[in-house]
């Protein structure tokens, strides 16, 4: 594994629709009702300019609509009388597409698909081995509101069948060992003239690839649910409070128990177009890979799920210039990814390498996490967890593990062919592991680590709020009552300390400090004199700590 020099990995413009629909919440959120008319007119315009919507430009219109609908009373009262009519001009012109697209269902070929994507040879085998998830159908004929995906209501088009089975193919072939069925649209929406998903899990029974298939059943698709449990095909139900009583009665004619998943009240989530987009929620988003949709193919980064992020994930484009594929992780590796920390992946050659820094999305992560239990899943470690391991506690504890940890380091280096007949590398890398772990119990390092690590964090966020300044406002709002409070509580204490001694004084939780300096690095645009005075403290600190992700040693180490 080797660390490339900082360079625009993944590191794209967002989509002209997103960051309009930043800038509208931006707008809304400081009261500038003149701004955000002006701003929803260059969206009409935009739309206006189309002739078809593609899927991620219709559900951004969607958001868009919904956050006009979220604010609309103070929209109405604020703006001049022409908003509404710009908002009805908008809602009709994406009626208008839905109407055209779902009279007009087509089918996506393969050469088709392959050449819109216009990527190398290279590239597409990365795409096919990192794919977690393969949505066969745009647009979702259930449309029951209960979508992160913000899936499109009615069915628009589908892959043909010949593109289905050629994609999966490819994916079998570059070692890709399980796919996702779903993503914006119900698996048992896809068919092509006879053939249904059950000819395509026939397919699939041929291939070295498992798969998982999640539905909410839409409604005339009943039979071909019983056609799918009659050949044992690796399908869950997701229950809603609308298809409930449905598949029960399903389940009872079938006389066999379905598997079923969400079915708790509380993961009854309402989410999609019930986005209230001024608080923060989990994600929902599980993994990190490909998307491959009839629309393109994305890069899937999950995070949590905001204004800023209404999907629970960035979604970002595959094109000709994507040089990185994140290494695919889902389920319960996807949990136990620390999102704090440079993502490892692949270069064009298949080279696996780490990130020396931090992708936007996941510097946001950081600022949006407040703490708060609820918004890490259980098995993800949230940013708070993740300062606790530098305290007392958890360094006696790790001590006092070192037999059973250097005992699994040997199992895993040494054991099949003895220390001598290891590679240098190998050598090098155990050798490297067991000083870590070593290092890491005493109890001088785990200070400097934890000024490390949270030094590389504030640096990022201090190079993120200079190039992001619209959505570094979004966060400020959305973040509001927490900074009032954290900066009630700690201002007269933190004047008079440095971030060193703050950051490792036992009588105060440091998570609470960090979350202070990232506020304080947050107000740059709005500089008071205070601020300057934290700001210069804490430039000064990320100086004095200059830290680099170590990725053998799994730790922010001295540059
Ligand atoms: S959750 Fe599934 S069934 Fe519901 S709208 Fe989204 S894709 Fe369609």
């Amino acid at each position: 594994m080797t660390n490339l020099k900082k360079t625009d990995v993944l590191q794209t413009n967002d989509p002209f629709l997103e960051q309009k629909k930043n800038e509208l919440l931006v707008a809304v959120y400081d009261n500038h009702y003149e701004a955000f008319e002006k701003i929803y007119k260059d969206i009409l315009k935009h739309a206006q300019s189309k002739s078809e919507f593609s899927e991620n430009t219709e559900k951004l219109l969607n958001q868009i609509q919904t956050l006009f609908k979220k604010f609309k009373p103070a929209l109405l009262k604020n703006c001049t009388p022409s908003i509404k009519e710009t908002n009805n001009r908008l809602k009709d012109l994406i009626l208008f597409s839905i109407k055209k697209l779902s009279r007009n269902i087509i089918h996506i070929n393969f050469n088709t698909w392959e050449t819109n994507l216009d990527l190398s040879h290279q590239q597409k085998e990365l795409l096919y081995k990192t794919a977690m998830t393969f949505q066969l159908t745009s647009g979702c004929s259930n449309y029951c509101r209960r979508c992160n995906e913000w899936a499109l209501p009615g069915v628009r088009s589908h892959f043909s069948h010949h593109a289905v089975l050629k994609i999966l193919k490819q994916m079998a072939d570059q070692g890709n060992d399980e796919i996702s069925l779903y993503g914006a649209s119900d698996p048992l929406d896809w068919e092509e003239n006879e053939k249904t998903i059950s000819d395509i899990i026939d397919y699939l029974d041929t291939l070295k690839l498992e798969y998982s298939l999640l539905t909410k059943v839409p409604k005339t698709k009943e039979s071909l649910l019983k056609t799918l449990l009659k050949k044992h095909s690796n399908l869950s139900v997701s229950i809603t409070s609308k298809n409930k009583a449905r598949i029960k009665k399903i389940e009872q004619d079938f006389e066999n128990p379905i598997s079923k998943q969400h079915d708790l009240e509380e993961l009854l989530i309402p989410a999609g177009l019930d986005e209230d987009f001024v608080t923060i929620n989990p994600s929902i988003t599980d993994g990190y890979g490909v998307e491959v949709t009839p629309d393109g193919a994305f890069i899937i980064i999950p995070t949590f799920t905001s204004a800023l992020h209404p999907f629970g994930h960035k979604k970002i484009q595959v094109t000709s210039k994507t040089n990185f594929f994140p290494i695919k992780k889902t389920g319960r590796k996807a949990l136990l990814v620390d999102y704090f920390k440079p993502i490892e992946g692949y270069d064009l050659k298949q080279k696996r390498y780490y990130l020396d820094y931090l992708l936007d999305v996941q510097i946001e992560s950081i600022i949006l996490d407040n703490g708060e239990y609820e918004l890490t899943p259980p098995g993800m470690r949230s940013l708070k967890e993740y300062l606790f391991i530098f305290e007392e506690k958890p360094r006696i504890q790790r001590k006092k593990m070192t037999l059973s940890v250097l005992k699994r380091l040997k199992r895993q280096f040494v054991l099949t062919t003895g220390f001598k007949k290891l590679s240098a590398r190998n050598k090098e890398l155990y050798l490297k592991k067991i000083k870590a772990h070593l290092n890491f119990c005493k109890k001088a390092n785990c200070r400097s680590l934890k000024l490390f690590a949270i030094s590389f964090f504030l640096e990022s966020i201090s190079n993120y709020v200079l190039k992001n300044p619209i959505k570094t406002k979004m966060m400020q709002f959305l973040l509001k009552d927490e900074k009032k409070l954290v900066f009630k509580t700690l201002t007269k204490k933190i004047s008079h300390a440095s971030p060193e001694d703050l950051l490792i004084s036992p009588d105060i939780d440091s998570f609470y400090i960090f979350r202070f300096y990232i506020f304080s690095l947050m107000n740059k645009s709005n500089d008071t004199n205070a601020n300057d005075t934290n700001n210069s403290a804490i430039l000064k600190f990320i100086k004095a700590y200059p830290s680099v992700y170590d990725p053998v040693a799994d730790i922010f180490t001295h540059h």
